[in-house]
Protein backbone atom coordinates (compact mmCIF):
# COMPACT_ATOMS: atom_id res chain seq x y z
CA UNK A 1 0.00 0.00 0.00
CA UNK A 2 0.96 3.43 -0.84
CA UNK A 3 2.63 5.92 1.88
CA UNK A 4 1.09 9.28 1.89
CA UNK A 5 2.81 10.45 5.04
CA UNK A 6 5.93 9.62 6.50
CA UNK A 7 7.35 11.26 9.75
CA UNK A 8 11.20 11.02 10.59
CA UNK A 9 12.72 12.20 13.90
CA UNK A 10 9.74 14.69 14.42
CA UNK A 11 11.12 16.80 17.32
CA UNK A 12 9.48 20.00 19.39
CA UNK A 13 10.83 21.57 22.44
CA UNK A 14 9.39 24.08 24.29
CA UNK A 15 11.64 25.95 26.31
CA UNK A 16 12.52 22.85 28.76
CA UNK A 17 9.41 20.61 27.90
CA UNK A 18 10.31 18.39 24.91
CA UNK A 19 6.74 17.64 23.51
CA UNK A 20 7.39 15.49 20.34
CA UNK A 21 10.72 13.72 20.94
CA UNK A 22 12.29 12.23 17.51
CA UNK A 23 9.13 11.00 16.75
CA UNK A 24 8.72 8.69 13.34
CA UNK A 25 6.24 6.75 11.54
CA UNK A 26 4.40 5.93 8.02
CA UNK A 27 0.36 6.61 7.43
CA UNK A 28 -0.71 4.16 4.51
CA UNK A 29 -2.67 5.89 1.84
CA UNK A 30 -6.54 5.10 2.50
CA UNK A 31 -6.16 4.03 6.15
CA UNK A 32 -7.86 5.27 9.68
CA UNK A 33 -4.82 5.99 11.57
CA UNK A 34 -5.39 6.54 15.57
CA UNK A 35 -3.14 8.36 18.05
CA UNK A 36 -3.69 7.80 21.29
CA UNK A 37 -2.07 8.67 24.74
CA UNK A 38 -2.41 10.37 27.57
CA UNK A 39 -2.68 13.89 28.44
CA UNK A 40 0.25 15.63 27.30
CA UNK A 41 1.98 12.76 25.38
CA UNK A 42 2.69 15.08 22.50
CA UNK A 43 -0.05 14.04 20.34
CA UNK A 44 -1.87 17.44 19.45
CA UNK A 45 1.86 18.62 18.88
CA UNK A 46 2.86 16.12 16.38
CA UNK A 47 -0.32 16.30 14.90
CA UNK A 48 -0.14 20.71 14.36
CA UNK A 49 3.42 20.37 12.91
CA UNK A 50 2.24 17.99 10.15
CA UNK A 51 -1.09 20.35 9.51
CA UNK A 52 1.59 23.61 9.40
CA UNK A 53 0.32 25.04 12.36
CA UNK A 54 3.56 25.06 14.58
CA UNK A 55 7.01 25.25 13.33
CA UNK A 56 8.99 22.04 13.56
CA UNK A 57 12.07 21.96 15.15
CA UNK A 58 13.96 18.75 13.91
CA UNK A 59 13.12 15.70 11.76
CA UNK A 60 10.97 16.01 8.39
CA UNK A 61 7.06 15.04 7.66
CA UNK A 62 6.34 14.57 3.87
CA UNK A 63 2.94 14.52 3.20
CA UNK A 64 1.54 13.18 -0.31
CA UNK A 65 5.48 13.50 -1.67
CA UNK A 66 5.70 17.32 -0.35
CA UNK A 67 7.73 18.46 2.64
CA UNK A 68 5.90 19.96 4.97
CA UNK A 69 8.34 22.62 6.05
CA UNK A 70 9.26 23.57 3.27
CA UNK A 71 5.99 24.11 0.94
CA UNK A 72 3.31 24.70 3.57
CA UNK A 73 0.90 26.19 1.45
CA UNK A 74 0.90 23.09 -0.73
CA UNK A 75 0.15 21.16 2.45
CA UNK A 76 -2.62 23.39 3.37
CA UNK A 77 -4.25 22.36 0.04
CA UNK A 78 -4.37 18.66 0.46
CA UNK A 79 -5.56 18.69 3.72
CA UNK A 80 -8.30 18.52 5.91
CA UNK A 81 -8.12 20.01 9.40
CA UNK A 82 -11.39 19.73 11.83
CA UNK A 83 -11.95 23.25 13.41
CA UNK A 84 -12.78 23.59 17.12
CA UNK A 85 -17.29 23.38 16.65
CA UNK A 86 -16.65 26.81 18.69
CA UNK A 87 -15.16 28.88 16.01
CA UNK A 88 -18.59 29.02 13.75
CA UNK A 89 -19.96 32.16 13.36
CA UNK A 90 -23.38 31.57 15.22
CA UNK A 91 -25.78 34.07 12.74
CA UNK A 92 -24.54 32.40 9.81
CA UNK A 93 -26.13 29.30 7.81
CA UNK A 94 -24.74 26.27 7.11
CA UNK A 95 -24.81 26.34 3.41
CA UNK A 96 -23.09 29.73 3.53
CA UNK A 97 -20.61 29.12 6.05
CA UNK A 98 -19.52 26.31 3.88
CA UNK A 99 -19.23 28.45 0.96
CA UNK A 100 -17.15 30.79 2.85
CA UNK A 101 -14.64 27.92 3.95
CA UNK A 102 -14.54 26.74 0.39
CA UNK A 103 -13.58 30.40 -0.52
CA UNK A 104 -10.88 30.71 1.45
CA UNK A 105 -9.33 28.10 -0.51
CA UNK A 106 -10.32 29.41 -3.99
CA UNK A 107 -12.67 26.45 -4.40
CA UNK A 108 -16.60 26.75 -5.02
CA UNK A 109 -18.46 24.24 -2.78
CA UNK A 110 -21.55 22.43 -3.57
CA UNK A 111 -22.79 22.94 0.14
CA UNK A 112 -25.78 20.72 -0.43
CA UNK A 113 -24.14 18.01 -1.48
CA UNK A 114 -21.36 18.28 1.27
CA UNK A 115 -24.73 18.72 3.60
CA UNK A 116 -25.87 15.70 2.51
CA UNK A 117 -22.91 13.57 2.82
CA UNK A 118 -22.96 14.15 6.74
CA UNK A 119 -26.18 14.26 6.99
CA UNK A 120 -27.50 17.49 7.73
CA UNK A 121 -30.08 18.25 4.30
CA UNK A 122 -32.64 19.64 6.93
CA UNK A 123 -30.16 21.36 8.57
CA UNK A 124 -29.31 23.87 5.34
CA UNK A 125 -30.62 26.99 6.35
CA UNK A 126 -30.05 27.27 9.76
CA UNK A 127 -27.30 28.78 12.44
CA UNK A 128 -24.76 26.52 13.84
CA UNK A 129 -26.45 27.19 17.20
CA UNK A 130 -29.08 24.92 16.63
CA UNK A 131 -27.38 22.38 16.13
CA UNK A 132 -26.76 19.46 18.74
CA UNK A 133 -22.96 18.24 19.89
CA UNK A 134 -23.15 15.47 17.47
CA UNK A 135 -25.06 17.15 14.37
CA UNK A 136 -21.68 20.28 15.50
CA UNK A 137 -19.13 17.24 14.85
CA UNK A 138 -20.50 16.30 11.27
CA UNK A 139 -20.91 20.15 10.52
CA UNK A 140 -17.32 20.75 11.20
CA UNK A 141 -15.86 17.71 9.53
CA UNK A 142 -18.50 18.57 6.70
CA UNK A 143 -16.15 22.33 6.59
CA UNK A 144 -12.80 20.12 6.40
CA UNK A 145 -14.23 18.82 3.28
CA UNK A 146 -14.52 21.46 1.23
CA UNK A 147 -11.54 21.31 -0.65
CA UNK A 148 -11.68 17.67 -1.45
CA UNK A 149 -8.74 16.95 1.00
CA UNK A 150 -6.10 13.73 0.72
CA UNK A 151 -5.86 13.87 4.03
CA UNK A 152 -8.21 14.63 7.04
CA UNK A 153 -7.33 14.89 10.71
CA UNK A 154 -9.50 14.82 13.05
CA UNK A 155 -8.43 15.94 16.67
CA UNK A 156 -10.78 13.81 19.72
CA UNK A 157 -14.22 13.98 16.94
CA UNK A 158 -16.42 12.30 19.12
CA UNK A 159 -15.99 13.44 22.66
CA UNK A 160 -19.16 14.51 24.64
CA UNK A 161 -21.18 12.61 21.92
CA UNK A 162 -24.03 10.49 23.33
CA UNK A 163 -23.80 6.61 22.63
CA UNK A 164 -25.83 7.25 19.06
CA UNK A 165 -24.26 10.19 18.05
CA UNK A 166 -20.73 8.50 18.06
CA UNK A 167 -21.77 5.50 16.03
CA UNK A 168 -23.40 7.34 13.42
CA UNK A 169 -19.90 9.76 13.50
CA UNK A 170 -17.79 6.37 13.56
CA UNK A 171 -20.11 5.61 10.30
CA UNK A 172 -19.77 8.93 8.88
CA UNK A 173 -15.48 8.17 9.33
CA UNK A 174 -15.28 4.97 7.53
CA UNK A 175 -17.69 6.77 4.66
CA UNK A 176 -14.81 9.24 4.31
CA UNK A 177 -12.00 6.46 3.95
CA UNK A 178 -13.73 4.00 1.77
CA UNK A 179 -14.08 7.57 -0.74
CA UNK A 180 -10.52 7.58 -0.28
CA UNK A 181 -9.10 10.00 2.16
CA UNK A 182 -6.30 9.00 4.64
CA UNK A 183 -8.31 9.86 7.87
CA UNK A 184 -5.70 10.64 11.38
CA UNK A 185 -7.43 11.07 14.28
CA UNK A 186 -6.80 10.82 18.11
CA UNK A 187 -8.67 9.67 20.80
CA UNK A 188 -9.42 8.75 24.55
CA UNK A 189 -11.61 5.76 23.61
CA UNK A 190 -9.75 2.64 22.98
CA UNK A 191 -13.38 0.83 22.03
CA UNK A 192 -13.26 3.58 19.45
CA UNK A 193 -9.68 2.80 18.15
CA UNK A 194 -10.89 -0.68 18.34
CA UNK A 195 -13.50 -0.67 16.46
CA UNK A 196 -12.26 2.41 13.87
CA UNK A 197 -8.72 2.21 13.61
CA UNK A 198 -7.09 0.34 11.03
CA UNK A 199 -3.66 0.97 12.28
CA UNK A 200 -2.97 2.94 15.75
CA UNK A 201 0.11 4.35 17.30
CA UNK A 202 0.43 5.16 21.30
CA UNK A 203 2.69 7.73 22.30
CA UNK A 204 3.72 8.61 25.76
CA UNK A 205 5.88 11.38 26.88
CA UNK A 206 6.56 12.47 23.70
CA UNK A 207 7.71 9.25 21.91
CA UNK A 208 5.77 6.16 19.90
CA UNK A 209 5.47 3.45 22.21
CA UNK A 210 4.00 1.34 20.01
CA UNK A 211 2.53 0.90 16.76
CA UNK A 212 0.32 -1.33 15.39
CA UNK A 213 -3.17 -2.85 14.35
CA UNK A 214 -5.49 -3.07 17.32
CA UNK A 215 -5.54 -6.93 16.57
CA UNK A 216 -1.86 -7.20 17.03
CA UNK A 217 -1.31 -5.08 19.81
CA UNK A 218 -3.78 -6.93 21.76
CA UNK A 219 -2.37 -10.13 20.48
CA UNK A 220 1.24 -9.89 21.39
CA UNK A 221 -0.04 -8.49 25.04
CA UNK A 222 -1.41 -11.86 25.26
CA UNK A 223 2.02 -13.50 24.15
CA UNK A 224 3.63 -11.80 26.53
CA UNK A 225 1.33 -13.17 29.28
CA UNK A 226 -1.41 -10.69 30.51
CA UNK A 227 -5.08 -12.37 31.78
CA UNK A 228 -7.40 -9.81 32.71
CA UNK A 229 -8.45 -10.08 36.62
CA UNK A 230 -11.66 -10.39 35.81
CA UNK A 231 -13.44 -12.63 33.56
CA UNK A 232 -14.29 -10.84 30.27
CA UNK A 233 -18.24 -10.70 29.48
CA UNK A 234 -19.14 -10.81 25.93
CA UNK A 235 -21.45 -7.51 26.70
CA UNK A 236 -21.04 -4.83 28.33
CA UNK A 237 -23.28 -1.55 30.25
CA UNK A 238 -22.70 0.33 26.51
CA UNK A 239 -24.07 -2.73 24.41
CA UNK A 240 -26.99 -2.96 27.45
CA UNK A 241 -27.49 0.98 26.28
CA UNK A 242 -28.04 0.43 22.81
CA UNK A 243 -29.32 -2.38 22.81
CA UNK A 244 -32.40 -1.05 24.96
CA UNK A 245 -31.99 2.45 23.03
CA UNK A 246 -31.62 2.02 19.72
CA UNK A 247 -28.58 2.96 16.85
CA UNK A 248 -31.08 5.97 15.62
CA UNK A 249 -29.82 9.37 16.02
CA UNK A 250 -31.72 11.69 18.49
CA UNK A 251 -31.19 15.05 17.21
P1 LIG B 1 -1.44 15.86 24.00
O1 LIG B 1 -2.09 16.38 22.76
O2 LIG B 1 -1.00 14.43 23.87
O3 LIG B 1 -2.26 16.08 25.23
P2 LIG B 1 0.36 18.11 23.69
O4 LIG B 1 0.98 17.98 22.35
O5 LIG B 1 -0.75 19.08 23.82
O6 LIG B 1 -0.07 16.67 24.21
O7 LIG B 1 1.49 18.51 24.75
C1 LIG B 1 2.75 17.85 24.87
C2 LIG B 1 3.60 18.56 25.92
O8 LIG B 1 3.96 19.86 25.45
C3 LIG B 1 2.90 18.76 27.26
O9 LIG B 1 3.86 18.65 28.27
C4 LIG B 1 2.39 20.19 27.16
O10 LIG B 1 2.28 20.76 28.43
C5 LIG B 1 3.47 20.86 26.33
N1 LIG B 1 2.97 21.97 25.50
C6 LIG B 1 2.05 21.88 24.52
N2 LIG B 1 1.84 23.08 23.93
C7 LIG B 1 2.67 23.96 24.56
C8 LIG B 1 2.94 25.36 24.42
N3 LIG B 1 2.31 26.10 23.49
N4 LIG B 1 3.85 25.90 25.26
C9 LIG B 1 4.51 25.17 26.18
N5 LIG B 1 4.32 23.85 26.36
C10 LIG B 1 3.40 23.24 25.57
Amino acid sequence: MKTVLKVKNLHKSYKDTVAVDSVSFDVREGEIFGILGPNGAGKTTTLEMIETMRPIDGGSAVLDGVDVAKNPQKIKEVIGVQPQTASFEEKTKLTELLEFFGSTYGHRVDAKELLEHVQLSEKAEVFPEKLSGGQRQRFSIATALVNNPKVLFLDEPTTGLDPQARRNLWDLIREIRDKGVTVILTTHYMEEAEVLCDRVAIMDSGKIIALDTPEKLVADLLSRGFKKEKQVEQADLEDVFIDLTGKELRE
